[in-house]
This record gives C-alpha cells, sequence and structure tokens, in this order.
C-alpha cells in the first residue's frame, strides 16, 4: 500500500467539508451530521454501507452502532482495525427512520462515493448489502446471489476488485448469514495479496466462491435488503 499524494489528502479533506455542507438532497434537512466516511485513505481495502443510521448520524461517523461493532469483529478476525481499512457509504445522510435510499439521493450522492474512490485507489472494495453492491456492480443481481465472489472492475479510472458481502446488520439476525459473512470475510486478505485486476486476475481457484448452497442463499430481512430470488448460476456472475 502506498501512501496517499498530499494533493489527495488535501482533496479529501476539501471532499469531507463539502459533504458536510451538502444540500443535494432533502436528507440535509432531517439528518444531524452527515457521515462522509473515515479511516485509512492510503488503505488498500474500502468498505461501502448503505447509509448512516440513528448513531451514524448523531455522531458524524460510519458504523458506530451495533453493525459496526460487527464489523470491528470481522476485521480482527483478518488482523485488521477499523483506522487500517476506509468505511464510507453510498449514502452520506440519513434516511429519515433507516428507510431505504431512494434513487434521486443515490444519484445525488454518487459522485462524493466516486471521487472518494478515485482518491483513496483501493485494490479491494468490500460492498456491504444490496444497495453498494448494485450501485457499485452496475448490475441489479442482489446480494444474496453474488456475495463472495470478487468481480473485476474500473470505477472512475481506478481497476479495483469488487468484492460483495452481506450488510452486517442484516447478518445480525440470522445467524446463517452471520456463519456466510464471517467465511466471505475469511477470503479477503488473499483477495488482497493480488495485483490490481488490470496487472494480474487471479486465478478462479484463488479466491474460491462461497460453497453451492451455503447460508447465504438465504433471504435477507432488514431495511433494504429484500431477498433477490435463487442464487444464480457460478457461470452468470462476473468471476474472473
Ligand atoms: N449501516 C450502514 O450501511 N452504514 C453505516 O454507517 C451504519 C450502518
Amino acid at each position: 500500500m502506498a501512501p496517499a499524494a498530499d494533493d489527495d489528502l488535501v482533496a479529501l479533506a476539501a471532499l469531507r467539508a463539502e459533504v458536510e455542507a451538502c444540500t443535494l438532497c432533502e436528507l440535509h434537512v432531517t439528518r444531524a451530521r452527515a457521515v462522509p466516511g473515515d479511516g485509512d485513505p492510503s488503505s488498500d481495502l474500502m468498505f461501502v454501507g448503505e447509509a448512516p443510521g440513528y448513531h451514524e448520524d448523531q455522531q458524524g461517523r460510519p458504523f458506530v452502532g451495533q453493525a459496526g461493532k460487527l464489523l470491528e469483529q470481522l476485521l480482527a478476525s483478518i488482523g485488521l482495525t477499523r483506522e487500517q481499512v476506509f468505511i464510507a457509504n453510498v449514502l452520506k445522510s440519513r434516511p429519515p427512520n433507516n428507510r431505504d435510499p431512494r434513487p434521486e439521493e443515490i444519484a445525488a450522492c454518487q459522485p462524493y462515493l466516486w471521487r472518494q474512490i478515485e482518491l483513496i485507489k483501493p485494490k479491494v472494495i468490500c460492498t456491504l448489502g444490496n444497495h453498494a453492491t448494485k450501485l457499485l456492480t452496475g448490475d441489479p443481481a442482489g446480494i444474496t446471489r453474488v456475495h463472495g465472489r470478487p468481480q473485476a472492475t474500473v470505477i472512475s479510472g481506478h481497476s479495483l476488485y469488487l468484492y460483495p458481502i452481506f450488510h452486517p446488520a442484516a447478518a445480525l439476525y440470522t445467524p446463517a448469514m452471520l456463519t456466510t459473512l464471517k467465511e466471505d470475510f475469511l477470503r479477503l486478505p488473499e483477495l488482497l495479496t493480488h495485483a490490481a485486476p488490470k496487472d494480474e486476475a487471479p486465478p478462479a481457484h484463488a479466491v474460491p466462491a462461497a460453497p453451492a448452497g451455503a447460508a447465504g442463499d438465504a433471504p435477507e430481512v432488514t431495511r433494504a435488503e429484500a431477498a433477490d430470488g435463487p442464487p444464480a448460476k457460478p457461470e452468470q456472475l462476473g468471476l474472473f
């Protein structure tokens, strides 16, 4: 991991200020604080969740509630702390009562996320749950179908691996999903050892797909995590 260039750090700080003052959608009326995201701007690993909840809205930091505690435990399982990765969300402002993000809110907020990716240049982005996965893959296939399978992509001119996994908030209440989330998480270190996809695509066996019939096939039930049908056949997915 190369240290972030000074120019990029300055640009990230400016972007943070821009997000904190953002009035591009109506969520600015009801939020307490915007939540730009935080962590190590030089990290190879970035996480993208859905939107701030109550605690995040109060503190202006992502994943500081129950889902955040689980994310920290998952990071510890691969020897990392939250300070060593960068954590952001699709939406930077909390939707009232944690309702699902609306398409116009996602559209208004997307340029912030794309700019964060451009400046942080992560090797791997873990998309947490359906909203982040669908936005970053540009594909309507939901998390139940694609979790645990890395996809090579280019965002803001930067080549990287997307690695969709279940949202920790969904896994908190569904033991089978938690098991799958832990298994998917344990494959991250190996994915991180590979060069950026432009330079070297890992062999298909290097980061094994989730086993067929794994707990991940269970429907998700929490906010914005509606089930998305039966799992697709592997050859239909963006595997490499
Ligand atoms: N859930 C999210 O998607 N993001 C947060 O920051 C917290 C909970």
